[in-house]
């Protein structure tokens, strides 16, 4: 059996290290760090996703502020709300939930939010600081999915990464994180030819497209590494269920090691969200980055590129 890569236990490990340097920067600057989250519309897995990002921040100590705004919001309402949150000096990292209704421009409310506040990594110039190899707010899936990967094989230079999925939440930021750590780095999507034969080539091999179980074991070179991004919802024998994009019961068979859905990427996602807004704090009020938190929550040699 491969190597079961525990998203969740590492998050909860994370997530308490976290805990403790949030009261270090409260009992050291009298700073505490405050993430505002901000829900449009009644989706219940937003909202799912808003509450466990809302509690987890609460129990890291960190302030949080919730907005919950109707579906029919306008734009201007959007965007009056987020320059709000700009100014406000509780506030250090912002979140908007997606997706958002149609009447509002994901492009235009992403840049509206002050970079250095950006805890997403989605604003342009954190796309160029990091397309540039510079220090940024790094989006948060693509950073576990670097954080888990660092965690199992430690040193990433010369392999060969496959990654499906050119989104720019997931496959592009992963495709440079990967480039930054000297991973020979792949990029496949919709268009790819033979996209079996090109996953069999890959020491690492990364899957975010929503294709429930598409990767399945013979597509898996043996003993790669596999992160499996995709959170699908599928409908079996009248319940739902969550699965991945790759299938879990084939892939384990060759894999070397492998995340879980759930319990791989989601939970670190959620935990490198409040490991942003702590680094966001700490860049604001010009306070040093503890740059020890992973080996200190993990014992072990990974380090955050943010
Ligand atoms: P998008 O729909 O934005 O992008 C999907 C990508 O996959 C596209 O680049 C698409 O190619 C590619 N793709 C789709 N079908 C195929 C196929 N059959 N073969 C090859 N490539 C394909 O999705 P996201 O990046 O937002 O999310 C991907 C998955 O990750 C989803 O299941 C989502 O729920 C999950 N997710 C999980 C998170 C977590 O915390 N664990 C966070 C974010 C997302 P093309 O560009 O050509 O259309």
């Amino acid at each position: 059996m491969p190597a079961l890569i525990n998203g969740k236990t590492l998050a909860t490990r994370l997530r308490e290290e976290l805990g403790q340097q949030v009261s270090r920067l409260r009992e050291r600057h009298g700073i505490t760090p405050g993430l505002a989250v901000i829900l449009v519309g009644e989706d219940p897995a937003s909202q799912v996703y808003v509450r466990n990002k809302a509690t987890q921040a609460c129990e890291a100590g960190m302030a949080s502020f919730e907005s919950r705004l109707a579906n029919r919001v306008t734009q201007a309402e959007l965007l009056e709300l987020i320059k709000r949150l700009n100014r406000d000096p509780r506030v250090h990292g912002i979140l908007v939930q997606l997706p958002l209704p149609s009447q509002v421009s994901q492009a235009q409310v992403i840049r509206a939010i002050a970079p250095d506040k950006d805890i997403d990594g989605f604003h342009p110039l954190n796309v160029g600081l990091m397309a540039t190899g510079n220090p940024s707010l790094v989006p948060c899936t693509p950073l576990a999915c670097l954080l888990l990967l660092k965690h199992q094989l430690g040193e990433l230079s010369g392999r060969h990464a496959v990654v499906l999925g050119r989104s720019n939440i997931v496959g592009k930021p992963l495709a440079s994180l990967l480039l930054r750590e000297h991973c020979t780095v792949t990029v496949a999507h919709s268009r790819t030819d033979n996209l079996a034969a090109l996953c069999r080539q890959a020491d690492i091999l990364v899957a975010a497209m929503g294709r429930p179980g598409l990767v399945r074991g013979d597509w898996i070179k043996p003993g790669a590494t596999v992160i499996d991004v995709g959170i699908n919802r599928v409908a079996e024998e009248g319940r739902t269920r969550l699965v991945g994009d790759v299938d879990f019961a084939s892939a384990s068979q060759v894999a070397g090691a492998i995340t879980p859905v759930p319990g791989g990427v989601g939970p670190m996602t959620i935990a490198c969200l409040l490991l942003n807004t702590l680094h966001a704090a700490c860049r604001q009020h010009g306070v040093p980055v503890p740059d020890d938190i992973l080996s200190r929550a993990w014992g072990d040699a990974a380090t955050s590129p943010a």
